[in-house]
């Protein structure tokens, strides 16, 4: 049988999941389709988390446009999500003096756009604000924020299901089809039928674009690999620091981003590839980043990174022209809206991109507002950031904050119940990660990886054989060995 909905949404990343928090705001129908086991496993789970003040992007482009009204709604939209958001300030910082004409076009970029604040600052003021880094000047952005970018998109996809999108995880978009009345959406789990497809495929938007007839879209896949360091050098730096990347980079050049969970990341690297799924790190690439990080910031030492990652760039190149292209937000044909190429600050961006796209919408068919829209969302509590009575009165009430499960991060038994039992029904050891940060301290699980394996067995009793690190293809285990308690129970 065929499910009929007005809107679908391929794919669940921040613009994804954006989307469909701002359709969920009317009464109209909407799906959203995700090829992976959860949302935020593309590239909207590997990334800075930086809310960019609007500097970079040229004037009167929609990355600019969008990246300047995203960060304007930013704030708020975390407020009510529930998603940690800090106002930390950056500085994009010049080692030489052929680079300060550089800090001089990004000013005078950022004053157009409107970036409130902007100031170029000498070693002197850069000494007293961030002691730690060594540069001759720097363009100070006081409005440059950052996020946790998978909590945000999980953010956005709860709040928009329990507002009544329906969200279809591990379905692939294998083909579309169109006549002058409807989509046909085929996947691997059947066919949707719809009025509007849209287009958040990420790197892959290129194909949905073809499946639909669309052809002349083709993104370069840029790989950015990133190191973290424990969370014991947080207290190296308080801004975000940038450096004057090199020309042509195809990205902002290694930097140094606090995180809200208080580690640093170093990166990212820029290496255009062949495999748009090839998230792999190279040795070399890491050691290039660690040199060009010190020089920033020389109080790094190797034995500090806990952790490597790697996101990739969805870069589209217009035919004709070696330079990046704008994003392309349109309708390209009745009821088809393409999101193409949108590469950073696509972060940013998201919540400007819903909203244009649902005005799009809007001018098609009239969309009734939903009396009963919620616009709150609320997280799992983070026992560890909570004063010390606060804590007492929870174990109290709930002896399983009392049992600290993950001790790198101290993550309690209550907190990995709560991500097990998400509203997504996303259930691997990532997307319970992805939501308390079981796993993500210097150990990487290997205290904790067992023991929520027992919890999500007492919780859903799966097969041990269902149980991955990422969805299908990433399973844990290929069977039991003996059962531990039986094993016991023989011994006697
Ligand atoms: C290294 C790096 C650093 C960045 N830093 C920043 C930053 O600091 N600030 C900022 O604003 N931006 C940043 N960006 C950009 C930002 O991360 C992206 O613009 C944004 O995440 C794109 O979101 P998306 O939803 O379009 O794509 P994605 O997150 O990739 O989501 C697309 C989804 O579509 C799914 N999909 C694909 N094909 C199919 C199919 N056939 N069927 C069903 N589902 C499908 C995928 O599985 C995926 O989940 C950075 C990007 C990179 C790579």
């Amino acid at each position: 049988m065929k499910r009929v909905f007005e809107v679908i949404i391929i794919g669940g990343g921040v613009v994804g999941c954006a989307v469909a928090r701002e359709f969920s705001k009317y009464r109209i129908t909407t799906l959203l389709l995700e090829r992976e086991s959860d949302v935020a496993f593309g590239t909207s789970g590997s990334n800075s988390g930086v809310a960019h003040a609007g500097f970079y992007m040229p004037p009167g482009t929609l990355k600019a446009r969008t990246n300047i009204e995203g960060h304007r709604i930013l704030p708020g939209l975390c407020r009510d999500l529930d998603v940690p958001y800090r106002e930390i300030g950056k500085l994009v910082v010049a080692k030489e003096e052929d680079e300060i004409p550089y800090l001089e076009k990004l000013k005078k970029q950022g004053d157009e756009n409107g970036v409130r604040d902007l100031r170029i600052i000498n070693d002197r003021v850069m000494g007293e604000i961030e002691p730690n880094i060594h540069g001759i000047r720097a363009l100070h952005s006081p409005t440059s924020a950052i996020l946790c970018p998978f909590t945000l998109t999980i953010a956005l996809a709860e709040n928009a299901l329990t507002n009544g999108v329906r969200f279809l995880l591990n379905t692939v978009v294998t083909g579309i089809q169109s006549n002058e009345r409807e989509f046909i959406v085929r996947t691997n789990r059947g066919e949707f039928i719809s009025d509007f497809v849209i287009n958040s495929a990420g790197l892959y938007a290129d194909k949905i674009s073809e499946m639909a007839g669309i052809s002349g879209y083709r993104i370069y896949p840029c790989r950015g690999e990133y190191h973290i360091l424990d969370r014991n050098k947080s207290g190296l730096i308080k801004h975000l620091v940038y450096p004057v990347p090199p020309i042509n980079s195809g990205g902002l050049g290694v930097h140094l981003t606090p995180t809200v969970h208080g580690n640093i990341m170093l990166g990212p690297s820029a290496e255009y590839i062949e495999d748009k799924d090839d998230e792999g790190n190279s040795a070399d690439t890491m050691d290039s980043l660690y040199k060009e990080a010190i020089e920033l910031l020389p109080g790094i030492e190797k034995r500090d990174f806990i952790r490597s990652f790697t996101g990739i760039r969805a870069k589209l190149i217009s035919s004709g022209s070696e330079k990046p292209a704008d994003f392309v937000i349109k309708e390209e044909f009745d009821g088809f809206i393409n999101l193409v190429g949108i590469e950073s600050p696509g972060l940013t961006s998201a919540p400007a991109i819903a909203r244009m796209v649902v005005d799009i919408v809007k001018r098609k068919r009239d969309l009734e507002i939903k009396s009963d829209f919620n616009p709150r969302r609320k997280g799992i509590i983070r026992f560890s950031e909570l004063p010390a009575n606060k804590q007492a009165t929870l174990i109290q009430k709930n002896p399983n904050y009392g049992r600290v499960v993950c001790r790198c991060e101290t993550i309690t038994q209550q907190e990995i119940i709560d991500a097990i039992d998400n509203p997504l029904n996303a259930i691997s050891l990532k997307s319970i990660k992805n939501r308390c940060r079981a796993g993500m301290g210097r150990c990487q699980g290997g205290f904790c990886g067992p023991k929520i394996v027992e919890i999500i067995e007492e919780m859903f009793s799966p097969g041990v054989r269902e149980m991955t690190l990422k969805g299908d293809g990433s399973e844990l285990f290929t069977g039991r060995v003996r059962d531990a308690r039986e094993g016991m129970g023989n011994e006697r």
